[in-house]
Order: structure tokens, then sequence, then C-alpha cells
């Protein structure tokens, strides 16, 4: 292994995952839903494969139903306008969109500025692509993580290329608000960096509302956006996603994606583009439905003596383990499921300062309520 991807070992998806497999405790760690999403969508994919759309190499950059279908959806939810022969490129999931964007836009040396804690494959890209990660931290109080403007600032510097946003924000949960994401876009501009952004729970907001970056002023020109259909419509196994940037950014990033994947698989970008069009009130009964999931295991969590953070976005909510009397989320983890029959994440991973995320534990709520009651009644009365 090159000295670039050392400390890239394994992700703890995986171990978290294995060890859920190997005790057949409830896996509340990996998040990935244990419903699947629409059946109209999934039959869309199998009538594709049918009717030999997509078996063979579709267009590089997705087929123009998919792109078209994404710019729609752009202006539909945020009244952004892309273009979707040239602003508009389909990845495998978000997680190739993140890798190609990382290798397409830096410089080795570069520095990128990503919130602390991070989804994993952040770190490791920015290392492929020989940047420099240097995080921000997302400081929690009155139960909630906030952004600090002022460390942001702190953290520029000549070398700072990038700003990496997560938004909403895995693992915490954090939707950044608009006065967060204003001053967010101004220091973009000001320092004229380019801005990524994550935005794969864009649908997974249950207070206040989804802002994308792009819409910031200054913003739309410098700004890579992703996302993914797999939480939006609980089909992560796909793995659809896509970027929209302005003609530069994305031909860039559609550059390195041609030597990652080449192109993205055939029959499902057929199926999501039916997916984006569905009516409101599918995206509204999901986030209904997610956020009665927060509720039930949020309040299941505070029984058993968490404290927790409750989400104001994603499928995650995480809770500090202090008040259990337990200070090490990764010893708590992986005793958990020998203990009590559960399987969490500990989000010291996503921390480069290993104190600051220690105590924090994250619980993915994107499982059917019978699994969270019997979940939260072991983390009740372990064994
Ligand atoms: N970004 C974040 C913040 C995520 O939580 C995930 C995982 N689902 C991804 C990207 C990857 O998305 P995909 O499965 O579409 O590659
Ligand atoms: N994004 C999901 C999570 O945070 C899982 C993705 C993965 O397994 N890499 O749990």
């Amino acid at each position: 292994l090159n000295s670039r991807l050392a400390e890239f070992t394994s992700t703890i998806f995986a171990e978290m995952s294995a060890l859920a497999a190997g005790t057949g405790a409830i896996n509340l760690g990996q998040g990935f839903p244990d419903t699947d999403g629409p059946e109209a969508v999934r039959e869309a994919a199998v009538r594709a494969i049918r009717d030999g759309r997509g078996n063979q190499y579709p267009p590089g950059p997705g087929v123009p139903e998919l792109r078209q279908a994404i710019a729609d959806h752009q202006r539909r939810f945020y009244g952004l306008e892309f273009d979707p022969d040239t602003e508009v490129l389909v990845t495998a999931g978000a997680t190739e969109a993140i890798a190609a964007a990382m290798l397409a836009l830096l410089e080795p040396g570069d520095e990128v500025i990503a919130l602390e804690p991070y989804y994993d494959s952040y770190a490791a890209c920015i290392a492929l692509a020989g940047a420099r990660r240097v995080p921000v931290t997302l400081r929690p109080h009155a139960g909630a993580y906030h952004l600090d403007p002022d460390e942001l600032r702190a953290a520029i510097t000549p070398r700072t290329r990038l700003l990496l946003l997560n938004t909403p924000h895995n693992p915490t949960g954090t939707v950044l608000t608009r006065a967060e994401l204003a001053a967010v876009a101004e220091l973009a501009v000001e320092h004229d960096l380019l801005v990524v952004t994550d935005e794969v729970y864009e649908h997974l907001v249950f207070d206040g509302a989804h802002l994308p970056p792009a819409s910031f002023p200054g913003m739309r020109e410098r700004t890579v956006g992703i996302s993914s259909a797999g939480k939006t419509f609980s089909l992560t196994g796909w793995k659809v996603g896509w970027v929209t940037a302005p003609p530069e950014l994305l031909a860039a990033v559609r550059s390195a994606k041609q030597y990652l994947t080449f192109v993205s698989a055939g029959p499902f970008q057929y199926a999501v583009a039916e997916a984006l069009a569905l009516p409101d009130a599918y995206y509204e009964g999901q986030r209904e439905e997610l956020r009665a999931k927060r509720d039930l295991l949020s309040a299941g969590l505070a029984d058993a003596g968490f404290a927790v953070y409750r989400p104001a976005g994603t499928y995650f909510v995480t809770t500090d383990i202090r008040p259990l009397g337990e200070k090490d989320g990764l010893a708590f983890c992986r005793a958990l499921p020998t203990r009590c029959g559960v399987v969490a994440v500990p989000t010291a991973v996503f921390y480069d300062d290993q104190e600051a995320g220690a105590p924090f534990v994250r619980f993915a709520f994107c499982k059917k309520d019978e699994v969270l009651r019997e979940a939260a009644a072991r983390l009740r009365a372990p064994a």
C-alpha cells in the first residue's frame, strides 16, 4: 500500500457491518435502509433491462434522460438552472463524484478544508490527490452542532484551494443554516476558493430546510454540487450519483470520471430519471416516515441513558456516551454487539482530533419501527 493510502486500510462501515453479521446483532451502524425504495422505480429498472435500455455502455456523462431529470430536479426544488449537456454528470454514486472531484481539481500540496467530523471517503480522496486535509470542527452546544465562521476563516491559508462541505451533515445530522452558509459563501468568494458540496441527504431534512450552497451569491460559478439517488429513494445498492457544476468545473470532473469507471451502470439511470420526477407526495412521505423514526430512536436512546443530539437531517443520530459512564466510543462500539446485540459507529474515526470525537457514537434510524424498538430495548437492558 502506498504512503498516500497507508492510513486508510479498512472502513469503519466494513468493520462494523462484519461485526453485525458475525454476532447477529441489529445493525444500526452502516447507513442503509432495511426497506427498498418505491416499487415503481424498481420496476422501471427491470423494464429498462428487459427493453434493452442501458445494457451496453451508456454515454460517458450519463444517459440524456437522467441528465435532464437532474436538471429538472434542481430547478423544481431550488430554482437553480443547469444545462443538462454541459453542467450535469452522472457518477457511480456520490462516492465516485467525490473522488473524481478531488482528483480533478486538486494539485499535490493544496489544502482542502472539510467539516469535522468528516465522512470517511473525504480524507482518503484528498490523500489520493496528494492534497492535505484541514479540518474545521463542528462544535456541539445546546443539543446541536454549529459551524463557527471564525474557525473557518482561521483555517484558510494561501494554500487553501477548496472547501468540502456536507449538508445535511453525516455523521452529526446538522443542517447548515442560512447564516452559516452565507458566511461560508462570503469567505469562499473573498479567497476565491472552489467549493465541493456533498448533498446526498438533501431530501432528509426534518427541521429547517436544505439550502444548496450553489444558491448563495457568488457561489454558482465556483460550486461542484454532488448528490445521489441512494438516500432519497432508499436504493443505496444502485450507486447512481451525480454532479452539477459550471461547464469548466464539470468538464474537469468528467475527465477524471472517464478513467475511474468510464460510465455508470445503464439501466439504473433510466429508473432514477423516473424516480426524480416522482410527485412531491413521495418526497414528503419519505421525510415524514424518517422524522417519526428519528423521534422513536432518539427517545429510545435517551431512555437508555445516552445524551442525544437530535438531528435536523440525515438518518443518523449522534449520542454522547459519557452519561453512561463511558468515554471511549471506539471501545464501546466494539463491545456493544456482544454486550447487547446492537451495532453502532464510533464517530471518533471521522475526526483528526481524536479527543474531540472520542465520546460520540452514531446510530442509524433508517430501519423498521420494530427493529428500532428492539434495539432501544436491548440498549436499555444490556444482557
Ligand atoms: N456522502 C455522504 C455524506 C454519505 O453519507 C454517503 C454514504 N451514503 C455518500 C456520500 C456516498 O453515497 P453513494 O452511496 O451514493 O456513493
Ligand atoms: N454512507 C453510509 C454511512 O455513513 C454508508 C456508506 C459506506 O458504507 N461507505 O453509514
